[in-house]
């Protein structure tokens, strides 16, 4: 099963994720969380990314792509992976369908989370407020000024992609305002 989720910045598509992972024994690529990985282990894709996720900007296509197609050739993949802040563009998504024809793969769904902006900015500033008083550590972009920006790149950039899969015939939308085990269940119901 090889699934994309969509949808902006602190939609839940880390979580539901988690429990797709959980439920069919596939495998989660998050693309910020690869990068991190990167930019911890001081490779050099992390060094790229470094100071332009810090400023809640798009690493390229290149590095992005090259990221994902070398990790789905893991053997952990083979029963299938969800993709998760990737693609984040409409050429991503080209490149994507490219590079997954050359491995003889294509997807199975691309489920977007469809939520309120507004929502988005309380949810995100609740989730920093826990984090801080549980003695955790935020993300670097976890700041209301990073947000912003990356909710307009999503709008500009990631928002077309609703568009491009509803033309393949791939897009499927579930209300990503309902509680966490609601939109699980939607999602179940798509994958039937
Ligand atoms: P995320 O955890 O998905 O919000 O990603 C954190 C940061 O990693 C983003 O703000 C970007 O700088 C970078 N990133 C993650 N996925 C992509 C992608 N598909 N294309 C470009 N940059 C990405």
């Amino acid at each position: 099963m090889r699934l994309i989720l969509l949808g902006p910045p602190g939609a839940g598509k880390g979580t539901q994720a988690q429990r797709l992972v959980e439920k069919h024994g596939i495998v989660q690529l998050s693309t910020g969380d690869m990068l991190r990985a990167a930019v911890k282990a001081g490779t050099e894709v992390g060094l790229k990314a470094k100071a332009v996720m810090d400023a809640g900007q798009l690493v390229s296509d290149d590095i992005v792509v090259g990221v994902v197609a070398d990790r789905i050739d893991q053997a952990d993949c083979q029963k299938g992976f969800i993709l998760d802040g990737f693609p984040r563009t409409v050429p991503q998504a080209e490149a994507l369908t490219r590079m997954l024809a050359s491995k003889g793969m294509k997807l199975d769904a691309v489920i977007e989370l469809k939520v309120d902006e507004d929502a988005l900015v309380r949810r995100m500033e609740t989730r920093v407020r826990e984090t801080i008083a549980a003695g955790g550590q935020v993300r670097a972009d976890d700041n209301p000024e990073s947000f912003k920006k990356r909710l307009v790149e999503f709008r500009e950039k990631t928002a077309p992609l609703s568009s491009y899969y509803a033309g393949t015939g791939e897009l499927r939308t579930v209300d990503g305002m309902k509680p966490i085990d609601a939109v699980t269940k939607d999602i179940e119901t798509i994958l039937g």
